[in-house]
């Protein structure tokens, strides 16, 4: 699933292919579903002849900001694609919703298992307003405070997106072992040392991830895929998460997984000692 690293890295390609101050021509919605609000034929009607004023990220939402006061939103979620294509391209087998381009490109999204959503709104805070603060941006004070405000395993906290936005279970697992904490540590627990230690591996594996272009694990039309069809190269990289049975780079020991909260984890048990309960 497509974490923070993965849909910057997306953002980044569809500013780089020149999105921005184009218009929208059509958009044909193929799984109406896909189109969380407003309904598949309003969302198609009203997105009609708008501009695309700037393409950022928040979370793990696309946000494409739009004349006329419109935000188009997209989630990715398992295995949702945003990719552009020449025009007059015949939608394929698992394009959800295609938008024509005033250049006569088409926005692809593809979503094989169909967990991907889009909204057209007004305020995007409608969506967004239960998401926590940005880890790139936090700060230390804020973000120990809310360490000790949720007294929480620590891997499931750093999955909660009313916590912290965007991070996901690969780089959570790639923090966690970076500043050696057990998963099922308490946040309430953490010296502030440990805290200040763990903002830092967040953001350490978060700004690789997004120089590495983002984590493809795995092949096939389910996995993360920049824009143009490129891998991520990030999963070449990777510490802990998807490496059991590999030894710790650090020391040596099989790295472990292990279920926390009911979420596959990865973590090396001589690195990341189990919190002493
Ligand atoms: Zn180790």
């Amino acid at each position: 699933m497509p974490e923070l690293p993965e849909v910057e890295t997306v953002v980044r390609e569809l500013r780089s292919v020149g999105l921005i101050g184009r218009r929208i021509v059509q958009a044909r919605v193929f799984w109406p579903k896909t189109v969380a609000a407003p309904d598949a034929r309003r969302f198609a009607r009203e997105i009609r002849g708008r501009e695309i004023r700037d393409l950022s990220r928040r979370g793990k939402f696309i946000v494409a900001e739009l004349s006329g006061d419109r935000t188009l939103l997209v989630h990715l979620r398992m295995s949702g694609h945003l990719d552009v294509q020449p025009p007059k391209t015949r939608p394929r087998l698992h394009d959800r919703v295609v938008w024509t381009l005033d250049d006569g490109r088409q926005v692809h999204f593809e979503d094989v298992r169909k967990f991907g959503r889009v909204w057209l709104v007004r305020d995007p805070a409608v969506v967004l307003r239960n998401l926590g603060p940005e880890p790139l941006a936090i700060s230390q004070a804020q973000f120990a405070a809310g360490l000790a405000a949720r007294a929480r395993q620590l891997k499931p906290l750093l999955l909660d997106q009313s916590f912290l936005a965007g991070v996901g279970n690969i780089y959570s697992d790639e923090a966690l072992w970076a500043a050696r904490l057990h998963p099922r540590h308490r946040s309430d627990a953490l010296t502030g040392a440990q805290a200040a230690e763990l903002l830092q591996a967040l953001r350490s594996v978060l700004r690789k991830g997004i120089r590495n272009l983002g984590t493809t694990f795995g092949a096939g039309k389910t996995h993360f895929v920049l824009p143009r069809g490129e891998r991520g190269r990030n999963q070449e990289q990777l510490n802990a998460y998807g490496q059991t049975g590999a030894p710790c780079p650090r020391c040596g020991t099989p790295i472990r997984r292990i279920l926390v909260g009911q979420r596959s984890t990865h973590l090396c048990p001589t690195c990341q000692r189990a919190p002493k309960l």
